[in-house]
């Protein structure tokens, strides 16, 4: 098994999204009201701790993984950061559309897009009859049938998503890439055959792409059933969050803190 001087460390390893600079944007509101944006500077001086604890622990360089979800572009802030910070390792999990060139907004994301274009707190929307834990559980083409049915508009090209070039850099900058699954959803419910096809695309793309064959789980979500669909799809290392996954044991699953 791979990552053991991630794991003996003892260092948990952070789960990011996104990044604003100051007080939040109008685009960032929503996202740090739910614990999902940190600040730049505060951010910083987190990895610079973690850093600095890797050093005193005698760890090897780029073996505290710092991982970052659904692509969003604010990531670029960082882009020099780690050339210093050398017992971290940054890594990117995207979702197989998004290596494939797709910079839309994910269900989730759209809606909250939506929600800081109108300035609506996020709790509001159960007014529209729906609710983020529905929405998570379903496809995404579903959950986006659902935002269309709403009227909710839907963003296909979005430049709060990394586009190619700037997911290059930082591949060319060390930067890990790996899979953050075929459907961006909780798969826990998902039949065996259609989770072992999904992911096995998923495993594919990533390889193609130069990536890594490691797995975020979406939404943090996984069980020891989906576990291993996903090691016999292919991946060799897979990620879970803390807040999530619950007392999921399996020897492929390194779990993870949300940081906000
Ligand atoms: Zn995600």
């Amino acid at each position: 098994m791979g990552g053991g001087s991630i794991i003996s460390s003892n260092l948990s390893i952070p789960c990011l999204h996104r990044i604003h600079q100051g007080n939040p944007a109008r685009t960032h509101v929503t996202s740090y009201k739910i614990g999902m944006s940190l600040e730049l500077c505060e951010l910083m001086r987190r990895l610079d701790e973690l850093n600095s604890i890797s050093t005193r622990k005698g760890v090897e360089d780029r073996s505290i993984l710092v991982t970052f979800d659904d692509g969003w572009s604010d990531v670029t802030l960082l882009a020099d950061f780690f050339d210093d910070n050398r017992k971290l390792q940054p890594v990117l999990f995207l979702t197989n559309e998004h290596i494939k060139g797709n910079r839309s907004l994910l269900p989730l994301s759209r809606l909250y897009a939506w929600c800081d274009s109108w300035l609506l707190d996020i709790d509001q929307i159960e007014d529209l009859g729906i609710s983020r834990e529905c929405l998570k559980s379903l496809p995404e083409s579903l959950q986006h049938s659902i935002l269309d049915d709403l009227n909710i508009p839907n963003t296909h090209l979005s430049s709060q998503i990394l586009d190619c070039e700037q997911i290059g850099y930082l591949k060319k900058k060390g930067w890990i890439i790996a899979s953050h699954a075929h459907d961006h959803h909780d798969l826990r419910f998902d039949k065996d055959e259609d989770l072992l096809e999904g992911l096995i695309l998923a495993r594919k793309g990533i390889e193609e792409f130069g990536g890594e064959p490691w797995l975020a789980w979406p939404e943090g979500r996984c069980t020891i059933r989906t576990c291993e669909i996903a090691k016999k799809a292919g991946f060799e290392k897979q990620f879970s969050l803390d807040v999530e996954a619950g007392n999921v044991d399996h020897p492929d699953l390194i779990s993870r803190t949300i940081w906000s």
